[in-house]
């Protein structure tokens, strides 16, 4: 059997999915490859503006049927797409890792937590209501009606290639709204394999649509159009900054889901194995690559000791290799670019007297070694920069106030974490960290009932439970005299 094979080989596409036909580009595919074995694994046509436009027309067409449909038809074709990928768990399992590298255990877990949003709205968007207001004065009777935003634009990360695609196509369908989606050229395959299901869970044609190729035109083709009335985007800040420039002169709504530098605050009254725990998951979850991922280890001084000791075993006993391989914990990083920055940052954390305590140098390949930097100085590139791979860096800290304002000294403010058994800290530290999601002695924060997004230059707006819902839906006020 050759290497991750699928058991239904139909899965892996090489076409995008454009009105409801599976189409070719006009250009040379573009190689989607292996980051362990950096050997092509699949392709991908690059449709270009024309392609991206036939989508969007096709959007704009199925909108009116797909909008006026009752809300429990759309929930029913979600469902149906839930129990596909359910159903097809596996497979999309090993597409994730064969073009994203990640080990197979959190491939899989991608797929449960991806499909989660898909179920989340197929179950609660039927039960979304709207608002009467009591009348300012007799005789009116003043209504809030939701309705479909309209035609949306999505364009999403390589590093969870489903779970970032699936928290904006389950809110935008049980709105009312059709979509055009764009994911990473890196990873493409997950998104079509995922389109090729909703396809046969009966979404009809134009009301989804998977664009591929290169990401300028395609974004300059969703963001000039007049038709598309919202974009959806995950990625990096200054892309999103970018993008929301482009789409100022036509007024699109915005949701932004940008960079993290999550820091991590342990105390010194933290019960040790749960910091623990909540360090490896919230550092290592998908090899550090993650925007969630805590960036910044801020320890305080009586604990940092046994902290560190205890981290070092956890880490030390970490796995790198194939990602198909179940023996391993980190799979490949995504690319070369990767590699460095994981390389530049532990070896500046050591140059400004940071200590190695596990791990270290890359071994080669895209592989990077699960690494532990102990006794970093507070201004390391670490601290500041996205380090995106599994590079550990704590920095030692000693009073609450000092923790919080070395937490919140950065433009960003996605997710924070904290470790402390006394409620006194948590309630403190908990209102003055600036991000818009708190773990308190958890790593694991992210979950389709709960409200995901960030502040500061983190991003706008909300993925997940019926906050995410209203991402999708305007507001219609209606004032009613003379009753
Ligand atoms: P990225 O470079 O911003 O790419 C994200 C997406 O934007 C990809 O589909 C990319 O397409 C596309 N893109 C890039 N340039 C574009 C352009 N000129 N026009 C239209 N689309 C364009 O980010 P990344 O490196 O893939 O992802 C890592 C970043 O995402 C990190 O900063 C991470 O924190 C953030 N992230 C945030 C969240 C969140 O929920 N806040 C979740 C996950 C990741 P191509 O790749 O095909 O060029």
């Amino acid at each position: 059997m050759t290497r991750g094979a699928l058991d239904e080989p139909d899965l892996l596409l090489n076409k995008a999915y454009v009105a409801g036909r599976w189409i070719a580009g006009d250009g040379a595919p573009i190689a989607v490859d292996d980051p362990f074995t950096l050997a092509q694994f699949g392709e991908i046509p690059d449709v270009g503006a024309t392609g991206t436009q036939a989508a969007i027309d096709a959007a704009e067409a199925a909108f009116p049927e797909w909008a006026r449909r009752p809300v429990k038809e759309r929930c029913a074709i979600l469902r149906r797409w839930s129990e596909l990928i359910l159903r097809h768990k596996e497979d999309l399992a090993r597409i994730i890792t064969r073009e994203n590298g990640k080990a197979l255990k959190e491939a899989r877990a991608e797929v449960d937590y991806g499909n989660g949003f898909i179920e989340f709205y197929a179950e609660y968007s039927a039960h979304d209501l709207g608002e009467i207001i009591p009348a300012p004065v007799p005789g009116r009777r003043l209504l809030v009606e939701k309705e479909p935003v309209g035609v949306c634009v999505a364009i999403t990360p390589w590093n969870f290639p489903l779970a970032m695609l699936t928290r904006k196509v389950g809110p935008a369908l049980a709105a009312g709204c059709t979509m055009v989606a764009k994911p990473a050229e890196l990873t493409p395959l997950t998104a079509l394999a995922f389109a090729k299901l909703g396809e046969e869970a009966g979404v009809p044609k134009g009301v989804f649509s998977v664009v591929t190729g290169h990401s300028k035109a395609i974004g300059g083709a969703m963001t000039a159009s007049e038709v598309v009335r919202k974009l959806s985007f995950t990625g990096s800040t200054p892309v999103g900054a970018m993008l929301a420039e482009a789409c100022a002169p036509t007024i699109k709504r915005l949701s932004l889901e940008l960079g993290g530098n999550a820091p991590l605050l342990v105390f010194d009254d933290a019960d040790l194995d749960t910091a623990i725990e909540t360090a490896m998951i919230a550092k290592f979850r998908n090899a550090g690559q993650s925007c969630v991922a805590a960036n910044r280890i801020y320890v305080q001084k009586g604990i940092e000791d046994r902290f560190l000791k205890a981290l070092a075993a956890k880490i030390g006993a970490m796995k790198a290799g194939d990602g198909l391989d179940e023996a391993n914990d980190v799979g490949p990083l995504i690319d070369e670019r990767a590699i460095k920055k994981v390389d530049e940052h532990r070896e500046d954390a050591l140059s400004h007297g940071g200590e190695l305590l596990a791990g270290g140098a890359s071994p080669g390949g895209r592989l990077a070694q699960p690494t532990l930097v102990g006794h970093v100085a507070p201004d390391a590139l670490l601290t500041r920069e996205e380090t995106f791979g599994p590079l550990a860096g704590v920095i030692g800290f000693a009073t609450v106030e000092d923790g919080v304002r070395l937490a919140n000294d950065t433009p960003f403010g996605l997710a924070a974490y904290l470790c402390s058994e006394d409620p006194k800290t948590i309630a403190r530290v908990g209102r003055d960290l600036e991000s818009g999601i708190v773990g308190i002695n958890t790593g694991l924060i992210s979950t389709p009932t709960a409200p995901f997004g960030g502040v500061k230059m983190s991003g706008l707006g909300r993925e997940g439970s019926h906050h995410g819902l209203a991402e999708y839906q305007n507001l219609k006020y209606l004032c009613h005299a003379g009753i």
